[in-house]
């Protein structure tokens, strides 16, 4: 078992992709390996990190699905909010990964964790409702929503409204985070869902090319509601009485598609871009230091910095507590990307 103990509420994977063409046409050599059995990796030579879950550069989207992701989505059905976060620098696979991108026709063993989890979400709706009819008891209802958002420059623009001027303010509510002005749309089945996804996602490119950005150096985040009314369990004398009584149980899935981690000397950054540079950096670092302040046990009661970024505060809820959260950094398995891989795996060793 992965040091640290099973329980803790933020797991981390690593998630190396295979060579890609120009990288083998260039000659780079593969400086990632991963030690059999083991959830452990060595960069070049000598440089040994263990997580609690390494997928090496032939495991499937399906492996790192069941193996990491699956069964975070059974808790949405009993109220815990869950979180899949995906980070590494541009080009190391976390769109891939997430499933974030807006291609119609994605052969399904390559569809992301995206399509995945809203396949199981359905199929877990739909089973709960059959067998309710099944056992002639009441029958849960679902409401589920989804929302897209994308965090620029510490701005949050909404993926579903990107004409839309309404500014957009995450704040607490009733001991929960809420994203006002955002756009939230009802769906009731996967290929609705999809749709949507797809069109956020079109937005998203769209919009980074009218304002001559690059997708790479937002934060995107999708945004899954599940409200659910079914009935209250109850001990077994209870039973024969039909007036059951009705609860309430929510959650909320955010799957994020982080900016790219890459250091901004590497792209030359100057004016503007340095200005994003930064406070996607500050995103990036409050995330790191959010996730850090977590998993920490001998620091239960310190003061965890949910508010220096619009990423972290959104996520507060979600991180921690009862929540459930994976962060699958990605990964180059290229020597010539050996130092941004070796600072994503830097990164994410903190976060565990
Ligand atoms: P990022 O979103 O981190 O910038 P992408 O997901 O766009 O990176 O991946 C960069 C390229 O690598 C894309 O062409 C993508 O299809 C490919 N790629 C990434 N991960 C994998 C993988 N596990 N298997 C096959 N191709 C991959
Ligand atoms: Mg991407």
């Amino acid at each position: 078992m992965a040091p640290g103990g099973d329980d803790s509420s933020v797991k981390v994977a690593i998630r190396i992709r295979p060579q890609l063409a120009r990288e083998q046409i260039e000659g780079s050599r593969i400086c990632t390996f991963v030690t059999t059995g083991e959830p452990q990796i060595t960069l070049g030579k000598d440089k040994q990190f263990t997580y609690d879950y390494v997928f090496d550069l032939d495991n499937s989207q399906q492996q790192v699905y069941s193996g990491s992701v699956q069964k975070l989505v059974e808790g949405c059905f009993d109220g815990f909010n869950a979180t899949v976060i995906a980070y590494g620098q541009t080009g190391a696979g976390k769109t891939h990964t997430m499933g974030t991108g807006f291609e119609l026709n994605t052969p399904s063993e390559q569809e992301g964790m995206i399509p995945r989890a809203l396949r199981q979400i359905f199929d877990g709706v739909h089973s709960r409702q059959a067998k309710a009819i099944q056992e002639d008891s009441i029958k849960p209802d679902f409401f589920i929503s989804v929302q897209f958002m994308e965090i620029y420059n510490e701005e949050v623009h909404d993926l579903f409204n990107p004409e839309g001027n309404e500014k957009v303010r995450i704040h607490e509510k009733d001991g929960s985070i809420v994203a006002d002005g955002l756009k939230a749309v009802d769906t009731k089945s996967y290929q609705d869902t999809m749709k949507l996804l797809q069109q956020g996602a079109l937005n998203r490119t769209t919009a980074s090319t009218k304002m001559n950005t690059q997708s790479s150096r937002s934060h995107a985040v999708f945004t899954l509601n599940i409200k659910q009314t079914r009935a209250a369990p109850c001990n077994s004398d209870e039973k024969e009485n039909k007036n059951l009584d009705l609860e309430t149980v929510s959650a909320k899935f955010h799957f994020v598609d982080l900016a790219g981690s890459e250091r901004l000397k590497r792209t030359g950054a100057t004016g503007d871009r340095a200005k994003e540079g930064i406070s996607i950096n500050q995103g990036l670092l409050a995330l790191g230091n959010v996730i850090s302040a977590l998993g920490d046990a001998s620091q239960k009661r310190k003061h965890v910095p949910y508010r220096d970024s619009k990423i972290t505060r959104l996520l507060q809820d979600s991180l921690g507590g009862n929540s459930r959260t994976i962060m699958i950094a990605c990964v180059s398995p290229s020597d010539s990307d050996f130092m941004e891989t070796l600072n994503t795996l830097k990164y994410a060793n903190r976060a565990r």
